[in-house]
């Protein structure tokens, strides 16, 4: 497969196991959703594949077959792979359009600039493209922000944590508009989120529950629905993971639990 292959992931930080063996594939053209409680660890796991620092980390990350791991930022980024923020930071001084002219030039592409123009105009972004990166901007906006520079800046696997939080309907339908631009055939998407709201204005291929630092459940678009009629609560107790939070250990994981899906909820 090629794509975004995680395999036995791990992740400890103070002496806390926060991912405990995390099995995920998304191959390029597919659009995945990663589903969890807060504290679940979906914020943990964009950290450990960009390569944040402080993290004791075990298993393996592999895009087109090259593992991450052992790469710095830098290279990840390099080989396409690209965060969008749950909380984007705000950089005084430094404007949108300079920060893309950066990370272009550091990519070696060759983006005219009449492209980021015309990339801003389809986000509505024009007017940000000369002011400090996500300066005074409202959470919609900052959203709509990281997704611009996704699209121009073209990642091979796009992981975007809680990308429809906080915002309102309007803004929310805005931001899956935006996710729904950058699919493409030669593109692995990541979709985390705590809401299944999203997905009125867009549809996954695939849908995965994370609890506890596992995989629970993969399955396809109804799995979100599953969410919404029963809550995490309900799929835990369903699937015999009492909620809230246990000892990690007398958790099962998603291999030892169910077949790939559909299931009987
Ligand atoms: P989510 O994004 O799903 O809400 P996180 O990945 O942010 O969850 O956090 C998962 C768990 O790991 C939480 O219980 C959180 O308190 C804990 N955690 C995250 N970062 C750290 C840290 N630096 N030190 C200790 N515990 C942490
Ligand atoms: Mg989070």
């Amino acid at each position: 497969m090629s794509g975004l292959r995680i395999e036995g992931l791990t992740a400890r930080v103070g002496g806390k196991e926060i991912l405990r063996g995390i099995d995920l594939e998304v191959p390029f053209g597919e659009c995945h959703a990663l589903m969890g409680p807060n504290g679940s660890g979906k914020s943990t796991l964009c950290h450990v594949l960009t390569g944040k620092e402080g993290y004791e980390v075990g298993g393996s990350v592999r895009i087109d077959g090259v593992d991450l791991l052992e790469k710095d930022v830098d290279d990840r980024a390099r080989l396409g792979l690209m965060q969008a923020f749950q909380y984007p930071v705000e950089i005084p001084g430094l404007t949108l359009r300079e920060l893309l002219e950066e990370a272009l030039e550091e990519a070696t592409m060759e983006t005219p600039e009449a492209e980021l123009t015309d990339v801003a105009a389809t986000l509505d972004m024009e007017r940000f493209l000369d002011r400090s990166v996500n300066d005074d901007l409202s959470g919609g906006e900052k959203k709509r922000s990281e997704l611009y520079q996704m699209q121009v800046l073209r990642p091979r696997v796009a992981v975007l944590d809680e990308i429809d939080s906080g915002l309102d309907i309007d803004a929310v339908r805005q931001v899956a508009e935006g996710v729904e631009d950058l699919r493409g055939p030669e593109r692995a998407l990541l979709l985390i989120t705590h809401y299944n709201r999203i997905f009125r204005y867009l549809t996954p291929d695939r849908v995965h529950v994370i609890m506890g630092g596992v995989i629970i459940a993969s399955g396809g678009p109804e799995l979100a629905d599953d969410l919404e009629a029963g809550g995490y609560r309900k799929l835990g107790e369903r699937l015999g993971i009492p909620e809230p939070e246990v000892e990690p250990s007398r958790i099962p994981k998603a291999s030892e639990q169910l077949t790939d899906t559909p299931f009987d909820l």
